[in-house]
């Protein structure tokens, strides 16, 4: 075995107090793309159609684009989801941190995820506040999906240009202040807010597990190229 893996999976057996912060790289393996390679596809660049003032603007191509480029119903949780909800249940993960919003954590188990970005689990209507189920948005037929009421149903996910939850944030933070062990999976940590959020983290271990190089590499005491999921069940 790596010896890095060697090394991450002895820290994990000997810790009770550790914390997962995951990005992209966690549910490609699940068959979910980045939502960044539909670029060229359409006239406006993701980043563009998914922000605020161009949802306001034009919700019928931003909802266009949502549904068929953020929302994969057929999304099955992968190993690395369904270890780290094991980890949870074993009292050895105290909870994770996602930059992901579909929800493949709770779907395998996971009972503690601070969603950064949101989810497309939940979505309200813009008007009168009433909550809709992924299944019961999907079930409204119009491209831009009303409430009865008449209002627009908006997805909880935080768009270009809005601000991270505060709550979600908080309770992110509580969480990294306290850890002893961090696993960082699937994400380059370029990403801000989101990312720097792991400078609130002063516990033992800082390990990273991602393809490629990231800000905080020379900061890591572990530092695993390989993929997410072979990696996990590696080590538990
Ligand atoms: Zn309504």
């Amino acid at each position: 075995m790596n010896s890095e893996i060697e090394k991450l999976k002895n820290v994990v057996n000997n810790s009770n107090n550790i914390v997962f912060f995951g990005g992209a790289g966690v549910s490609t393996e699940s068959g979910i793309p980045d939502f960044r390679s539909a670029d060229g596809l359409y006239q406006n660049n993701p980043e563009t159609i998914l922000s605020h003032s161009f949802f306001i603007e034009n919700p019928d191509i931003f909802f266009e684009f949502y549904k068929k480029n953020l929302i994969f119903t057929s999304a099955k949780p992968n190993t690395a989801h369904n270890v780290l909800a094991q980890m949870e249940k074993d009292k050895k993960l105290k909870g994770i941190i996602t930059q992901n919003i579909d929800a493949l954590h709770q779907k395998a188990g996971s009972e503690n995820v601070f969603e950064l970005h949101g989810s497309i689990a939940k979505n309200h209507c813009m008007k009168c506040g009433k909550f809709y189920s992924l299944d019961d948005f999907l079930k409204i037929e119009t491209m831009v999906p009303l409430c009865s009421c008449g209002g627009i149903i908006k997805p909880d996910v935080v768009l270009y240009e809005e601000e991270l939850d505060y709550d979600v944030i908080n309770g992110a933070v509580n969480l990294l202040k306290k850890a002893d062990v961090l696993i960082v999976g699937g994400t380059s940590l370029m990403v801000n807010p989101a990312a720097s959020l792991i400078n609130y983290f002063d516990g033992s271990y800082l390990a990273l597990i991602n393809m490629t190089p990231t800000p905080y590499d020379s900061r890591a005491d572990i530092i695993i190229r390989e993929k997410i999921g072979e990696t996990f069940s590696k080590i538990y």
